[in-house]
């Protein structure tokens, strides 16, 4: 059985474009073909001949009308269940919300490997703001730039390295 990495993290921190940049120019090809772009949720990928089941954990919807909050929690055991790595994604521009705190609370208390993933770094004189997230107690923060494909290969090479 493949590995399984899930990607975790509250809304608009990046985790769809992470996923697609992550699973592979092949397959994001077929996103461009019109009607057919929504979102995906599971797709494989293979980094360095190892090769992974990646999902999206906020394109997985609960019951219709649950709060935000309770949502990215539900989507948080879901991966904590699920996944052999969680990949979480936090906005290096906005820092530390509540939400991350409480995801970060919940990844902590589980025994599964996390990479937190500093997403939208590409501002260079703004590199510095994910210092941050040490704070979060998850270990590393690896800076990446989603959209613009930046040091995505450090990402996955930490993912692999806990397999
Ligand atoms: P999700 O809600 O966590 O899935 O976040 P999305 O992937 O939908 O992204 C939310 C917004 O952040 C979109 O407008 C993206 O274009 C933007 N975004 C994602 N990654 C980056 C990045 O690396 N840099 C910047 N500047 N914007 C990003
Ligand atoms: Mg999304």
């Amino acid at each position: 059985m493949k590995p399984v990495v899930a990607i975790v993290g509250r809304p608009n921190v990046g985790k769809s474009t992470l996923f697609n940049r992550l699973a592979g120019a092949r397959k994001a090809i077929v996103e461009d073909i019109p009607g057919v772009t929504r979102d995906r949720l599971y797709d494989s990928s293979d980094w360095n001949g190892r090769e992974f089941i990646i999902i999206d954990t906020g394109g997985i919807r609960f019951n219709e009308g649950d709060i935000f909050a309770r949502e990215i929690k539900l989507q948080a055991e879901l991966a904590i269940e699920e996944a052999d790595v969680i990949v979480l994604v936090l906005d290096s521009r906005e820092g530390i919300t509540a939400e991350d705190e409480q995801v970060a609370n919940l990844l902590r208390k589980s025994n599964k490997p996390v990479v937190l993933a500093a997403n939208k770094v590409e501002e260079f004189k703004k590199q510095l703001d994910y210092y941050e997230f040490y704070k979060l107690g998850l270990g590393d923060p690896i800076p990446v730039s989603a959209m613009h494909g930046y040091n995505t290969n450090e990402l996955l090479d930490a993912v692999i390295s806990h397999f």
